[in-house]
């Protein structure tokens, strides 16, 4: 489904900091990504993502064979791709519920379907929000607007429900949220998840991945997978660090 091979990429007039990704995620799939503070797991979602901070150096990024490099950022997320920000922005003025509706309208606009109905979106809002246990805060506010940092997170996976991706990058998902909405977020992720969506979860504790559990685990260290197993990697991280693991300086 999302095939990345060789990703080299940097920062536009900057250093390298990706430097040779390969990874293969496969319909249905959940990929952990770990790794220390720095080794370019969010520049990995902003790359694929197509964010002009970064330029692509070399290799390839495709979903289901279409080459995602070469579409601007909003037909990549047309075309299936969701990115959950590790630090998502509040957009103060544009209305949550708008802006979920509008993001939708112009992804089934890319798919040649007609704009959602009023019965149509208003039961998706409502199944969305129930699973997440929003209240209307959320639909009456601007994006992420006084949000705390775990409501932004919880936000962030309402938009994944919406726009129904075939493929979801969560950056730091777990990061500042309390157990309960760990669990929340935890449960509403696993309630999305389904044979032809796949998730790469970028993250640096176990506690999510008991919940949500990872097919496959890997290791990025200064711009490169050095490592890849299964869930017992996580565990095996956890209690040992990341400094027994042999990697390029
Ligand atoms: P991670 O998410 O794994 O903690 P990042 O991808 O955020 O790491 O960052 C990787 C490296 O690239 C870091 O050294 C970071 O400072 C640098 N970097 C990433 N994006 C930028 C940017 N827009 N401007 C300057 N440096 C950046
Ligand atoms: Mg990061």
């Amino acid at each position: 489904m999302l095939s990345i091979k060789n990703l080299q990429a940097s920062l536009v007039d900057g250093p390298q900091i990706l430097r040779g990704i390969d990874l293969e995620v496969r319909p249905g799939e959940v990929h952990a990504i770990m790794g220390p503070n720095g080794a370019g797991k969010s520049t990995l979602s902003k790359v694929i993502s197509g964010h002009p901070a970064y330029k692509v150096d070399a290799g390839s990024v495709t979903l289901d064979g279409e080459d995602l490099l070469s579409k601007d950022i909003c037909d990549r997320a047309n075309s299936g791709l969701f990115i959950s920000m590790q630090y998502p922005i509040e957009i103060p003025g544009v209305n949550n519920v708008e802006f979920l509706r509008m993001a939708l309208d112009s992804k089934r606009a890319y798919q040649g379907l007609e704009k959602i109905s009023d019965e149509e979106f208003k039961a998706l809002l409502e199944k969305s929000m129930k699973l997440l246990e929003m209240d209307d805060r959320y639909s009456t506010r601007g994006v992420n607007e006084g949000f705390s940092g775990g409501e932004k997170k919880r936000n962030e996976i309402l938009q994944m429900a919406i726009l129904d991706p075939k493929i979801a990058f969560l950056d730091e998902t777990d990061s500042g949220l309390d157990i309960d909405a760990l669990r929340i977020v935890s449960h509403g992720i696993n309630a999305l998840q389904n044979n032809n969506r796949s998730v790469i979860l970028v993250t640096h504790y176990q506690r999510l991945l008991d919940y949500v559990k990872p097919n496959f685990v890997h290791v990025l260290r200064k711009g490169k997978i050095v490592l890849s197993g299964g869930p017992e990697l996580a565990l095996e991280l956890e209690q040992k660090g990341y400094d027994w693991i042999p990697g390029e300086e």
